[in-house]
């Protein structure tokens, strides 16, 4: 059981920002999320898109713009628990008990939900009892290349994912199968020119026009069938599977917790961020309130005035006083200035 000053649900801009506010003021926090990587919608939608809103950057990127907020949180050491959804929630007196999909728990006064849309999940294929085969040899994403080592895996999928792991994987895989449900790919020209080199010498073999009907084994993936647009059906062997069908956004467990909800987002009060539950936040995209504006720059000034009720619930005992980072020597000890 970990205890900490706030649990903070979702690593996107504002969740990283929230790790900052509530640093400064030193308390810590723990950030859970349930992509393998932090920066949210900015690093999974569009890490290289133009960012023209952020106050004092004329311009940014996803990418830069989730690289500066964590040299802004260095000093603060936080630790992120990646490629891990927050399921359950519990209350234990005036605190929080929280437990993730890898069964970590959390107890603490505070949650800040900072889920954006909510967690990205796979989009799977349409086949019966899948999740069986989750346990075993069929994946979504690549946590360790070694494991596909002198396999033969099929990948499933168009984009960037689906390209960038078969060029990746055929250098250490036995053989790589790649099925698109179209002619054309999505993915950089680049990566899809290179794997059509790696066809020819016969490391990989790009199947077009197939999707996936079924897939044949008790507890692991033994035969994957397919079926052609000309409604041919085919058989192949595999070790292993990899789909990247792309991933879509659900509300998941937090849409279970008993908070007020409108429209999938949280209702919060304006002054603090609080949900209608003591010690339960949300700030960012998920929440909502007359006006709100999905933009980064909110869940900015969101974040702020939550870490302020934070403080009050972590430290009971302490007077809070406001202070500019200007001027204050206690927060410029935190934040490591020389
Ligand atoms: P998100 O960035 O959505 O991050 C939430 C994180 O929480 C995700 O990583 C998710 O995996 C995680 N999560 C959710 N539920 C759970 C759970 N149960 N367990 C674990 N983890 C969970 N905004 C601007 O201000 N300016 C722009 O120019 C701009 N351009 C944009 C362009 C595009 C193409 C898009 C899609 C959005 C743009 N936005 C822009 C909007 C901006 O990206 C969002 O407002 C911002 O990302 C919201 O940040 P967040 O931290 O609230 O949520």
């Amino acid at each position: 059981m970990i205890k900490t000053d706030a649990v903070i649900v979702g690593a996107g801009p504002v969740g990283l920002f929230a790790v900052f506010e509530l640093g400064i003021m030193g308390l810590n926090a723990h950030v859970i999320d349930n992509l393998d990587k932090v920066g949210g919608q900015c690093i999974e939608l569009y890490p290289d898109k133009p960012i023209y809103d952020i106050p004092a950057l004329p311009e940014c990127t996803g990418e830069s713009l989730t690289k500066n907020l964590l040299k802004q949180i260095e000093p603060f050491k936080t630790n992120f628990h990646l490629n891990q959804r927050v399921e359950k929630l519990e209350k234990k007196n005036n605190h929080w008990l929280v437990t993730t999909s890898d069964q970590v728990q959390f107890e603490t006064p505070n949650i800040i939900i900072a889920a954006g849309v909510g967690s990205f999940e796979p989009r799977k294929p349409p086949i019966k009892d899948i999740e069986k085969f989750e346990r075993t040899n069929l994946f979504y994403s690549v946590k360790d290349k070694n494991k596909f080592k002198d396999q033969i895996v099929c990948i499933f999928g168009g984009g960037d994912s689906a390209l960038d792991w078969t060029v990746e994987l055929s250098k250490i895989s036995k053989k790589i199968i790649l099925i698109h449900r179209r002619e054309e790919f999505r993915a950089a020209q680049h990566t899809v020119n290179l794997a059509r080199e790696l066809e020819k010498n016969g490391k990989v073999e790009i199947l077009t026009n197939y999707q996936p009907v079924n897939f044949e084994g008790n507890d692991k993936i033994e035969k994957v069938v397919l079926k052609h647009d000309s409604g041919e059906q085919k058989e192949i062997s595999a070790d292993s599977v990899l789909a990247f069908f792309g991933l879509k956004m659900e509300l998941g467990p937090i849409a279970n917790w008993g908070l007020d909800l409108e429209a999938k987002s949280l209702k919060v009060n304006t002054q603090n961020f609080e949900t209608n539950e003591k010690g339960i936040f949300a700030i960012g995209d998920i929440c909502t309130y007359p006006g709100k504006l999905k933009l980064i720059l909110s869940g900015f000034h969101e974040s702020a005035l939550c870490a302020q009720e934070c403080f009050k619930r972590a430290r009971p005992d302490e007077k809070y006083v406001f202070r500019f980072t200007t001027s204050s020597s206690d927060i410029q000890k935190r934040l490591g200035v020389k």
